[in-house]
């Protein structure tokens, strides 16, 4: 579960995922990984979009898209290690203000997934590759997150990034050892979970729990508060959450969500892969601190972000 802040108006924000170790969230990429491949070539283009004269009616501007943008993006595809950027770009620059040009490229960072930078004259945009052939939808959202900040879009953003992780490519495989730390300084993971499993699971979930790493880290812009890893069925839970202004019920929520990733199928789709399907969203939805752990998430996310 990802959630990510709205970026400040003036500075720079970063959308990161935490650690490798969440990388291995989801089996090993397939079909994707043989695209993410392909077009690999493509990692080092750059587009630079600059908005014709502040006058000019937004009408006309997306006219001028029409022509041109589906275009570049059907023909040179392939050949064209710029055209994704320049597509992406072009999308974008109709939520942009007049006059502001926008600086757009991918990458293929493990780290960060968006990094917005605001000068005078416009934005230098940072996207992670799980960007390209995102649906109007999305490319609406990372609009409106770029130049209004806007929370909505940040959370549309986050669970496009919770589905796209295994387009992430993944570190190197280290030797498995794990050390599960069930025993927090203010909450018991295992007490928790032990009593979810009992009250919902007729005890008949298979997973381990321990808290994630503690990692040192600057000004946090998203934060993964729970996890599940399917290859060896562990859910980590981030560390920020054992604190004493943190109230259980939060916690179990969290845990509560990541035991339902131990019973829900992914549901494929054609090449996509829903992790939050309509039976995943039903159950959890039954959950009777639902409600509450919503509006607590709501209330606290920016003192949870400040670690
Ligand atoms: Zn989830």
């Amino acid at each position: 579960m990802t959630r990510i802040l709205p970026a400040d108006q003036t500075g720079s924000a970063t959308v990161a995922t935490r650690t490798p170790g969440q990388l291995s969230l989801f089996s090993p990429p397939f079909r994707l990984a043989c695209r993410d491949r392909e077009q690999s070539g493509a990692a080092r283009g750059r587009a630079v979009v600059t908005f014709p004269e502040p006058a000019t009616p937004a009408a006309s501007r997306r006219a001028l898209r029409a022509e041109a943008a589906p275009r570049q993006a059907r023909l040179r595809a392939i050949v064209d290690p710029g055209a994704h950027e320049r597509a992406l770009a072009a999308a974008l620059r109709v939520y942009l203000p007049p006059g502001k040009a926008l600086e757009l490229r991918l990458t293929n960072n493990h780290y960060s997934m968006i990094s917005v930078r605001r000068k005078p004259d416009g934005y230098r945009l940072r996207l992670h590759r799980m960007f390209i052939g995102a649906e109007p939808r999305i490319v609406r959202a990372l609009g409106r997150y770029v130049v209004h900040n806007d929370r909505r879009a940040s959370r549309v953003l986050g669970d496009y990034i919770d589905g796209h992780q295994h387009i992430i490519k993944k570190q190197p495989r280290k030797a498995r050892q794990v050390n599960l730390r069930t025993t927090g300084i203010h909450h018991d993971l295992r007490a928790i979970f032990d009593r979810l499993n009992e009250e919902r699971f007729d005890r008949a979930l298979d997973a381990r729990i321990t808290w994630g790493p503690v990692v040192a880290h600057g000004a946090r812009r998203s934060i993964k508060m729970g996890s599940f890893a399917v290859e060896d069925k562990i859910i980590r839970i981030h560390p920020v959450l054992d604190k004493p202004d943190v109230p259980e019920f939060f916690v179990a929520w969290i845990v509560f969500h990541e035991m339902l990733h131990g019973k829900h199928d992914i549901v494929r789709k054609g090449r996509r892969r829903i992790f939050h399907g309509p039976a995943f969203v039903d159950e959890e939805r039954t959950y009777p601190d639902h409600q509450r752990a919503t509006e607590w998430e709501r209330a606290n996310l920016d003192r949870l972000l400040g670690g």
